[in-house]
């Protein structure tokens, strides 16, 4: 199934983003391998977010990923590619990488989310809607 989602919030331009759930294609596959058979969720660039589970649209780890969708926006329009800028700055440690710490302090997460669970109170800075696409 996949939905698409419209985001937008107070200091970024409006985009569209494809939010594949249960994808168990060939980027389902990766997302898997990436989290080491966990359930996971890798945004792939400006336009597409690929988790292998059922990620419910209002979970925390959607802002999360818009997070990394801001990056890749920013990132391709000064002519870098999203995906080779983070494994050249790879890390021993999700909570440590500085691509992960931004996409943390864009969508108002601690530095090191989510080794620490959801924060309480968390309210994502990010509007966005929920359409299903057949
Ligand atoms: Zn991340």
């Amino acid at each position: 199934m996949l939905k698409w989602e419209r985001i937008s919030n107070r200091m970024t331009p409006t985009g569209t983003v494809e939010v594949r759930v249960n994808d168990d294609g060939p980027l389902g596959w990766i997302v898997g391998i990436v989290g080491g058979g966990n359930p996971n969720n890798v945004t792939f660039g400006p336009n597409l977010i690929v988790s292998n589970y059922n990620l419910d649209p209002r979970d925390v780890v959607i802002s999360h990923e818009i997070g990394h969708m801001l990056q890749a926006q920013m990132l391709e329009r000064l002519g870098y590619n999203y995906l080779l800028s983070y494994v050249a700055l790879l890390t021993g440690s999700h909570a440590t990488h500085p691509m992960e710490q931004d996409a943390n302090r864009r969508a108002g997460l601690p530095p090191d989310f989510p080794d620490n669970g959801k924060p309480s109170g968390y309210v994502s800075p990010f509007i966005y809607q929920v359409r299903g696409h057949p």
